[in-house]
């Protein structure tokens, strides 16, 4: 029989473990060490979904081959304003995470964090003139310093054999590399960021324990009820701040706390599978991360690309990702999820964005019917040698883009992040997943804007935050100077210069 117990109050509540809340956590215990945090979780693990590093590419995304954070314009020029705010974010984590090695968080950076340089590669005459542009557009910037361009075969061949071997000699080819490139496993910095959190005094990490409901009390503090799932117990809590960093999860939350601000929002799943290369010595040939150009109504994030991925010491190749479609919000989730989704106030929404993007719904028919054979065909784009046996396809993590309510469309579909919050400040939500984990310090940072402002004005919160993360609040195009202290600092701490 279930029964509900009241517990004890915590200050501040986390719903889910991954890199987000563990963001959150340990910046509220560096700033304000006496306060008490709960963070609950409802799988047996920390990072079990989109923050492990089998279920996302592990991109430091920084924009340096992403080359949908750099769209052209009618009028031919490149807009990078989308691709200073990602890499001045990337900068934020990577000062904050060379914070943490210094303060003995990590015994090596190399659990989490390595050097392997981004590539961008394109072919034909259109997206040739695209990527020299890009390059004159970003090598102005101390940001983007070290980018190389290059549509010599033999260079080309020297930074990524792999994908010119066997490639028709006729066809115009051109790529961009940046060396301080990175890839990061985002499971392993999480583990490490909850760990910490659980010797410190005041904090309680509640693993299979799912949030089922909050409501607003009438004291402005917000009654959590959450279940025990080993001991099939329910239970209440009260606290006075709660982040919903549920990832897919976060949708339903954000819907029972019933907050003006949660309305009308709405989510569409989109699933990832990348190949996974099971040929050693293909994987040792290889060594970056090769972007592409997404095809006509892909959406942004399935971008293909050649991936050396390191994850616990092991060196691995994957390629990808290829679309899937489930009705889960999370990879551990119901099918009911998007169906008990929509509600009166989304239902618009939700059938605007769906008339509207008739090109996704048609690239994901495609991409859902796709045969093993025509994966390798994607392929061999990008590895013109492939072969199907050296090749596995597994399935990563959920995604769930955000829609919301649009005055002109009725609803508009989203592929970036969002944080909605209470006026209040007592509750905030994490929506969306792009650019996701990588600028994960710079959205935490954000949400500590929005909900704790007098906190964050205090001269207290204002020292601390630039102990820890120099370049914070600085704008790193005017002041090139800091830019290239703040990289080759965060380089040399975190190994990425070896
Ligand atoms: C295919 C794919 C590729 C990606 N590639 C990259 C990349 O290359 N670079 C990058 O920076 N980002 C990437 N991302 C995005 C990145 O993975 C996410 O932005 C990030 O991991 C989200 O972290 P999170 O903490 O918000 O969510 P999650 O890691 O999903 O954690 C949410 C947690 O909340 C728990 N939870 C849910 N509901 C409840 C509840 N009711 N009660 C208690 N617990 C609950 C879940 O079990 C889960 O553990 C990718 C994502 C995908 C899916």
């Amino acid at each position: 029989m279930n029964s509900i117990k009241v517990t004890h109050s915590s200050q501040v509540v986390l719903i889910g473990a991954g890199i987000m809340s563990a963001t959150l956590g340990i910046l509220l215990k560096e700033l304000e060490p006496s306060i008490k945090i709960t963070i609950f979780e409802r799988l047996d693990v920390v990072a079990g979904e989109s923050s492990n590093a089998w279920n996302n590419a592990g991109t430091g995304h920084a924009a340096y081959c992403e080359l949908n954070y750099t769209p052209e314009l009618e009028d031919g020029t490149i807009e990078v304003k989308k691709a200073i705010k990602i890499a001045s974010a990337y900068e934020m984590s990577k000062a904050f995470w060379a914070y943490l090695v210094n303060e003995d968080y990590f015994k090596a950076p190399e659990l989490f964090i390595n050097n392997i340089p981004h590539i961008s590669f394109v072919w034909g005459e259109d997206n040739v003139n695209f990527l020299k542009k890009r390059y004159e557009a970003l090598r102005k910037y101390a940001l983007f310093e070290g980018i190389q361009y290059s549509e010599d075969l033999e260079e080309l061949s020297s930074w990524m054999p792999l994908v010119i071997q066997e490639r028709d000699k006729g066809q115009k080819i051109a790529a961009t590399k940046l060396d301080l490139g990175t890839d990061v496993n985002f499971g392993n910095l999480t583990q490490v960021l909850i760990d910490h959190l659980a010797t410190l005094e005041g904090v309680q990490i509640k693993l299979s324990h799912e949030v089922r409901d909050l409501e607003k009390e009438r004291d402005g503090s917000w009654e959590i009820k959450y279940k025990d799932l080993e001991a099939d117990e329910t239970f209440k809590m009260k606290a006075d701040f709660v982040f919903l960093g549920a990832g897919g999860g976060s949708l339903s939350l954000l819907d029972k706390s019933d907050i003006e601000e949660g309305r009308g929002y709405g989510g569409f799943p989109i699933s990832g599978q990348f190949l996974v290369c099971n040929n050693e010595a293909l994987v040792a040939q290889h060594h970056a991360k090769v972007y592409g150009k997404a095809s006509v109504g892909a959406p942004p994030m399935s971008v293909p690309h050649l991936d050396t991925r390191l994850i616990d010491g092991k060196k691995t190749l994957l390629f990808g990702p290829f679309a899937g479609f489930s009705t889960k919000f999370l990879k551990n989730g119901s099918y009911f999820d998007l169906p008990f989704s929509i509600e009166l106030d989304n239902f618009m929404p939700m059938i605007s964005v769906g008339l509207d993007n008739w090109s996704l719904t048609k690239y994901l028919i495609h991409q859902v019917s796709l045969s093993p054979e025509d994966r390798l065909e994607a392929l061999k784009e990008y590895l013109p040698s492939a072969q199907l046996q050296d090749w596995e396809l597994c399935t990563a993590g959920q995604r769930v883009q955000v829609i919301k309510k649009d005055k002109n469309k009725g609803g508009v579909l989203e592929f970036g992040t969002e944080i909605v919050s209470a006026a209040d400040g007592s509750i905030a939500a994490l929506l969306g997943a792009s650019p996701g984990a990588s600028t994960s310090v710079s959205s935490m940072i954000d949400v500590l804007k929005k909900c704790f402002p007098e906190n964050m004005a205090s001269a207290a919160w204002q020292q601390k935050l630039k102990q820890m993360i120099p370049c914070y609040g600085e704008d790193l195009v005017a002041n090139e100077t800091l830019c290239k202290e703040t990289r080759m600092f965060s380089a040399q701490v975190l190994h990425l210069l070896d």
